[in-house]
């Protein structure tokens, strides 16, 4: 059943029981996952972290198949951030594990999870404003190996992101919060991750601004095969895009169902999110 958090009833029955990339079936033209057919890219099971005597998430269990997007929702307080933080090995993981390709690499450091594949980009478009737009990209690319590699990737960088490329050597403290989201986007990625998780990419934006952050990271899944964990308070915006969406209450899964469903479940929203 979806609902993990006694909120059933809310969506059809059939699809909102399983975890976000598994029961839903293989996105279309994914190969249906990570390594092998049916593990996902990225799965996180019965997750435990929290802050002191706080317990931020209560046991998550989330994942995601390679080539999707998986939105994860809720309202202030709810553990989204705290689990990209516990995923990313920025915070203790108290129980649980985090696999990526069926690996266990829970508890691993924040470095060797960027090593692993996994790309962290925390909420408030964090550039560094005294440093050219160029030198915060190449900060992205210090985890390659190579200098020619790294200079070929950031070749690729200003050809996905151009509106970078026309600033290179501007300070990054010029750049419109539209622009500096692009640019922690493009930073990430020149690490060449295979899971990225986004953190409230829209905080700030006006509402265009948004949906072109949106029309990015959607882009990035279907031209890249991205794995992508996104974190939104802005829910209709992150499932307009989105495969798949959670909603955490509390600290734990409420729900769990195709992005589509849970957009139109309005009930739900209002329920959860208060929309
Ligand atoms: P928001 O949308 O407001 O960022 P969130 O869903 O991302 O909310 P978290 O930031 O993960 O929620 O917070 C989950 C719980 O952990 C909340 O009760 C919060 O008060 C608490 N918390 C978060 N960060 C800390 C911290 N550094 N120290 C202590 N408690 C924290």
């Amino acid at each position: 059943m979806a609902d993990a958090g006694g909120n059933g009833g809310h969506l059809p029955a059939g699809d909102a029981g399983s975890p976000a990339g598994t029961g839903g079936g293989p996105a279309p033209g994914t190969g249906g996952g990570g390594l092998a057919d049916g593990v996902p890219v990225l799965a996180v099971q019965d997750l435990v972290a929290g802050y002191g005597e706080a317990v931020a998430l209560g046991g998550v269990s989330i994942s995601a198949a390679q080539g999707t997007v998986t939105a994860v929702l809720g309202a202030n307080g709810a553990g989204k951030t705290t689990l990209l933080r516990a995923i990313s090995g920025l915070i203790k993981v108290r129980g649980g594990s985090v696999l990526l390709d069926g690996v266990d690499v829970t508890r691993r450091k924040p470095e060797d999870m960027a090593r692993a594949g996994v790309a962290h980009v925390p909420e408030g478009q964090g550039v560094i404003t005294e440093l050219t737009v160029e030198e915060n990209l190449r900060l992205g690319a210090l985890i390659r190996a190579g200098r020619a590699v790294r200079a070929a990737a950031l070749e690729q960088a200003y050809q996905q992101f151009p509106v970078l490329a026309s600033r290179r050597r501007k300070p990054a403290a010029t750049l419109s919060g539209g622009e500096r989201q692009m640019l922690v986007i493009a930073r990430a990625l020149l690490a060449a991750p295979r899971v990225l998780l986004l953190d409230e990419p829209s905080l700030g934006l006006a509402p265009i601004v948004i949906s072109q952050v949106m029309a990015l990271v959607a882009g990035l899944r279907d031209s890249t095969g991205l794995t992508i964990l996104l974190v939104e308070q802005n829910a209709r915006a992150a499932l307009a895009i989105a495969d798949r969406g959670v909603v955490l209450n509390l600290g734990k899964v409420a729900v769990t169902a195709q992005a589509a469903d849970l957009a139109a479940d309005t009930g739900l929203l209002n329920h959860y999110l208060g929309l």
